[in-house]
This record gives C-alpha cells, structure tokens and sequence, in this order.
C-alpha cells in the first residue's frame, strides 16, 4: 500500500497527504502539464507549438485532401520534436496509486502514450482525446502504425489511405468537432462516480466536455483536489488547491516505503 513518506510544510500539501491517506478509490483526470517534465509542451502555455497554426477541425480534415496533407505535416513535426520522450515523476507517482489498488484507473486527456509507458495497463487507462502515437481508419477504423503511414505519405506526397478500404486516415487523436469516444466517456463517468477522492493534474480545466469529470466527481460527493501550477477554471470549487509543479508534489505524497 502507498504510505505517505513525508510530512509536507505547505498546509495544502498536508491537507492532501491526509486525504490520500484516507481516500478508498483515488481517481487521477490529467492534462498536458504532466508531461511537460517529460519535455511536451502544455497547450495553454506562453509559447506553445499547438498554437502556432490554427488548428484543423474535424469537418475540414474530412473536406480537404489538402487539409489532410497539412494535418500529417504538422503532426509529424511535431512527433519529431518529442521523439523519445519517456514518463515524468507524476506519471509515475500515478502510476503507483493504480498498481497498489488505491485507484481503479486513470483518466487522461493527454495523447502521448506516456501513462502506458510509466506501467499503466490499458485497461485502468481512459483516453479521452484518443491517442497519437498510432493511426485510425476513419472508413472501417483498421488501427495502422505511423512507421508505415510517414513512408507512404513522404514517398507519395499524398495524405494516406487505408491500405484494406481507401478511407482517409486520420491520427488517433479527437479533433475538434470530433465526437468522442462513447466507450471511454461512460468509462471515465463510472470511475468519476466511484471516486472519493479526484486528482486533478495539470489541467487547466477549460476544454468541455472532459472538464466536466471534476464537478461530477463534486457533485457524487467526492473530494476534489487540483494540483497546477497556475488557477484553473473549476478551482472554485475544489476542496484543495496546490500550486505547485506535479512531480515535486506528487512525488513525496505517493511515494512508497
Ligand atoms: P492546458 O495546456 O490547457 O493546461 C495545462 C496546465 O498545466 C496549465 O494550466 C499549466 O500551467 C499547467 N502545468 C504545466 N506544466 C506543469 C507542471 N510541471 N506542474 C504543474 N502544472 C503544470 O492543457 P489541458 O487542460 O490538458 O488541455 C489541453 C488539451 O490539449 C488536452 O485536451 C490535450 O488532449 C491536448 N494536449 C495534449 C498534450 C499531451 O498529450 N502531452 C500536449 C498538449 C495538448
């Protein structure tokens, strides 16, 4: 079982050690800022590469070969500047919680893969907004590698095509105006439900309808915690507030003996 390794000076910090302590189903919801230990960029924050381009919306990738094509261009630019990029210390202190049955899984918003690579199994896994390290037919929804959808789309000039159907094929990920995936939304409601205690991690807590978990764990009567470095949209109605960077937070609280 996670043991609370410290006692931390910052009163909030204890308020949340206690609570850890306490809590029967821990329920972790985490946004971009986990993995800016990891070297990804958040996608709020002054100087982000998310931000540089106006994003494609889901309608227009459909639309638009030539929308496709910059679609792929700018992902794998993007893959290239964070190739290699392993899980952070909250990546792993969440990690802990899930293997030492303090929380039933975890739910991300997050896309890069890096909850799976800190251990997380697949199945105490909810991605919300999909996930980019692979790709989806939008015709017949065959998963293809992005090894061989790079190969093809660098060698024909082409935005690629399901090898079994012809269909675009999009990266796994929700774009916006994308709908969500039902499986994970009615996964992520039951944990959300079940929780006594929700961690929300390096989130601003602005995109809907993911932002929503935390006021239904709220209103399930769960305690709310929010862990970010800067105020968040939902801090109002959080029972703790910590300001702070995730993995020297989150470190200490869940580490084991
Ligand atoms: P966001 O950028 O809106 O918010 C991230 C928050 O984390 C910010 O408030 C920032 O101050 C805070 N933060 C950053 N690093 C921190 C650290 N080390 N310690 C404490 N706080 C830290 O991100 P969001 O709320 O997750 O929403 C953005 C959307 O973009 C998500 O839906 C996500 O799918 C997508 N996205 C994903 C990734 C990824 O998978 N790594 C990266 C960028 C964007």
């Amino acid at each position: 079982m996670a043991q609370i390794s410290t006692k931390p000076a910052d009163p909030a910090a204890r308020r949340l050690a206690g609570l850890l302590a306490d809590a029967g189903r821990i329920v972790p919801f985490t946004g971009a800022g986990i993995s800016t230990e990891s070297g990804i960029p958040d996608f709020r924050s002054p100087g982000s590469p998310w931000l540089t381009n106006k994003p494609i919306d889901f309608a227009l990738f459909v639309a638009s070969e030539a929308a496709r094509r910059e679609a792929w261009r700018r992902k794998f630019a993007i893959d290239d500047l964070h190739r290699g990029a392993r899980p952070g210390p909250g990546h792993a202190a969440l990690a802990r919680l899930v293997h030492e049955g303090r929380s039933p899984g975890i739910i991300t918003q997050n896309i890069d893969g890096l909850h799976q690579a800190s251990g997380v199994p697949e199945d105490r896994l909810v991605e919300l907004h999909g996930n980019g390290t692979y790709a989806v037919c939008l015709g017949c929804g065959l998963r293809h590698e992005l090894e061989a959808v790079r190969a093809d789309f660098e060698s024909s000039g082409r935005a690629p095509r399901c090898t079994s159907c012809g269909e675009p094929v999009k990266s796994g990920t929700i774009s916006f105006g994308q709908a969500m995936p039902g499986r994970a939304m009615a996964q992520a409601g039951e944990w959300t439900r079940q929780a006594d205690l929700f961690l929300a991690v390096g989130s601003s807590l602005q995109v809907l309808p993911a932002a929503g978990f935390p006021r239904l764990a709220k209103q399930g009567g769960a305690r709310l915690v929010i862990v970010n470095r800067e105020a968040t949209a939902l801090d109002d109605i959080a029972d703790v507030v910590i300001r702070g960077e995730i993995g020297a937070v989150l470190g200490p609280l869940c580490a084991t003996h």
